[in-house]
C-alpha cells in the first residue's frame, strides 16, 4: 500500500503482505521493527557496513551509488543535535542512551519516540530488538528484515512525528496513534498509525500497529 512507490525489492515484500486499502488497513510494513541469523538480532555498531543493491536505493534520498558500501550508522547526528524524535532535547540527553542499549525506553511514548528516530538514523538493529515476537510481522529472518528496514530508511525523507493520543490500557498495555509526515523526490506524503506497545520482560515493546489513514503516492 503506502509503499506501492517503493523499489522493487519492496514493492514485492509488499504485495505479499497486502491488504485492501481501506482506512483499516495493517500498519505500513516498513514502520515494523526487523535483521542476520543467529540467536540475538544484530546491535547497529556491529557488522556496520551494507551494500547498496542494484536496482534498490534509488531515490534522492540514496548518498550511495548500487555495489557501494554504506555504514548502518552514517545518519548519526552529533550528541548535542536536537534530536529527531521532536522532543525538544539534544540527542544524547533523549533517544541516544536508548538507543545505544545504555538504557531502556523509559515508557511507551519513549520507545515509540525512539523508534521513530532510529527510523531517520538508520537503525535497524534497535528496531528489531524493540520488536515483539508476538507481533505479526516480526521474522527472524533478520538480515531480509534489516534489508527491508535499510531500504525503507533510504527511500523517504523523514519530516516530523506528531503524537495523537496516547492511551494506557494497563500499565504493561498502551496504544498511541500518532502521524508521520515523510517525503519522497520532494513530494509530500504521511501516514497515521495507532501502535500497540507493550511490557515484556520489563521492557516496551511494539506489539502491533494499525494503519489508520495514509496518502503515500507522492504525487
Ligand atoms: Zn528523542
Amino acid at each position: 500500500m503506502f509503499v506501492a512507490s517503493a523499489p522493487t525489492r519492496a514493492r514485492t515484500y509488499a504485495q505479499r503482505r497486502a491488504r485492501p486499502a481501506t482506512n483499516s488497513a495493517r500498519a505500513p510494513q516498513r514502520w515494523r521493527c526487523a535483521a542476520t541469523s543467529g540467536d540475538v538480532p544484530p546491535t547497529d555498531d556491529d557488522a556496520g557496513d551494507t551494500a547498496v543493491r542494484r536496482g534498490a536505493f534509488f531515490g534522492r534520498f540514496l548518498r550511495g551509488r548500487p555495489g557501494q558500501t554504506r555504514r548502518r550508522m552514517d545518519r548519526v547526528p552529533e550528541p548535542e543535535t536536537a534530536c529527531a524524535c521532536g522532543s525538544g532535547r539534544a540527542y544524547s540527553r533523549c533517544c541516544m542512551p536508548v538507543h545505544t542499549g545504555a538504557r531502556p525506553a523509559a515508557d511507551a511514548e519513549g520507545l515509540l519516540r525512539a523508534r521513530y528516530a532510529a527510523y531517520v538514523y538508520r537503525l535497524p538493529g534497535y528496531l528489531m530488538r524493540t520488536t515483539s515476537k508476538n507481533n505479526p510481522d516480526y521474522t527472524d529472518d533478520w538480515g531480509l528484515w534489516e534489508a527491508e528496514i535499510l531500504e525503507f530508511c533510504d527511500s523517504y525523507k523523514f519530516l516530523g512525528l506528531e503524537l495523537i493520543d496516547v492511551s494506557y490500557a494497563s500499565p504493561d498495555v498502551c496504544f498511541i496513534q500518532f502521524l508521520v509526515r515523510l517525503a519522497r523526490n520532494s513530494a509530500p506524503g504521511f501516514f497515521i498509525e495507532r501502535s500497540r506497545l507493550t511490557v515484556e520482560r520489563g521492557k516496551w515493546l511494539y506489539a502491533s500497529g494499525k494503519l489508520i489513514s495514509y496518502d503515500m503516492s507522492f504525487a
